[in-house]
């Protein structure tokens, strides 16, 4: 794709920044419709398509997956936050891939691109590809949430991920993408169906816990993408439009304190602040207890200091 460069805004401030109307729009649109849809579909289906098996089911795909993203891709992977044992990572590798966002090496090589060029030209996806009109960030909007996905550009992971490209487990896992994929959706549905020793178990579990729960799952993440670079709260220092989001905190396991992660890409708390959740750190802090992790990048008083400038 050629990307229109990000046009630098006339003002010190882009022309939607902090405008009541933008981030209601930008809201409304991406949790309201979702958020409404399972609210009325849940109840409907309460009794006969849904029940307490498949509720289980889809918070323990939603957990497992979700933070072998946060945790194993993300800030391991891609960002080298922490040191762990090679079970661990082989685990955290397999259950990064039950979130059927691809294999770990294009996934870190994206992301790094990401980093590289964030909100500039090269950027993956950058919410402000278009421009700063009303028009040019609803267009970039999409694009950062998931139309940057339909472009058929391929990272080169040589330049961004060489050392995955070298690890052997790494690369033996990614080649096991179909199954893993297919995994994802099977395994809710036969766990659900011999949990309820029924076809019609199997197959609201397969619903819920495999379709439902990724479809949550791929935009959550795709919110830190779109949502977090456009609006929300910019304590720290960074040279991009990273900002934190706290109503996608806990869902996005705490990805969403995303200014503070641009501001110190490595650091493996991205909730840094008093009462800013982050299960994935606190996650991370149970695995160094547990001695399956060393060397972690925790924040401290004198490096936040420095980075609010
Ligand atoms: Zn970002
Ligand atoms: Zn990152």
């Amino acid at each position: 794709m050629t990307m229109t460069p990000v046009k630098t805004p006339p003002g010190p401030k882009p022309l939607l920044e902090g405008t009541p109307a933008a981030h209601l729009a930008v809201r409304l649109f991406v949790l309201i419709p979702p958020t409404l849809a399972f609210l009325v579909a849940a109840p409907l289906a309460w009794g006969w398509g849904l029940g307490w098996v498949d509720v289980a089911l889809f918070v323990l795909f939603w957990v497992v997956a979700g933070l072998g993203i946060t945790i194993g891709y993300h800030r391991h992977f891609t960002h080298g936050s922490f040191k762990a044992k090679r079970g661990l990572k082989i685990a955290l590798a397999l259950c990064g891939h039950l979130a059927v966002q691809g294999e770990v090496t294009a996934w870190v090589a994206d992301h790094r691109r990401h980093h590289a060029f964030s909100d500039k030209e090269g950027d993956p996806h950058s919410p402000w590809a278009y421009g700063t009109t009303p028009a040019a960030l609803a267009k970039g909007f999409w694009h950062a949430h998931m139309g940057w996905m339909f472009n058929n550009e391929v990272t080169n992971a040589e330049r961004f991920a060489p050392d995955l490209l070298a690890d052997k487990d790494i690369q033996r896992i990614d080649k096991l993408l179909p199954y893993l994929t297919a995994a994802s959706f099977l395994l809710p549905a036969l766990l659900g169906g011999l949990l309820t020793w029924s076809w019609w178990g199997a197959l609201t579990a397969f619903f819920w816990a495999g379709l439902v729960r990724i479809a949550f799952l791929h935009h959550v993440t795709w919110s830190v993408n779109s949502i977090c670079h456009l609006i929300g709260e910019r304590p720290f220092k960074s040279k991009d439009k990273a900002a934190n989001v706290w109503p996608l905190a806990i869902f996005s396991f705490g990805e969403s304190w995303h200014n503070l992660h641009h501001s110190d890409p490595t650091c493996a708390r991205h909730g840094v602040l008093r009462g800013q959740i982050d299960i994935s750190a606190r996650t991370i802090w149970l695995f160094e207890k547990l001695g399956w992790v060393w060397d972690v990048r925790w924040p401290t008083e004198r490096r936040l200091a420095r980075l609010r400038g």
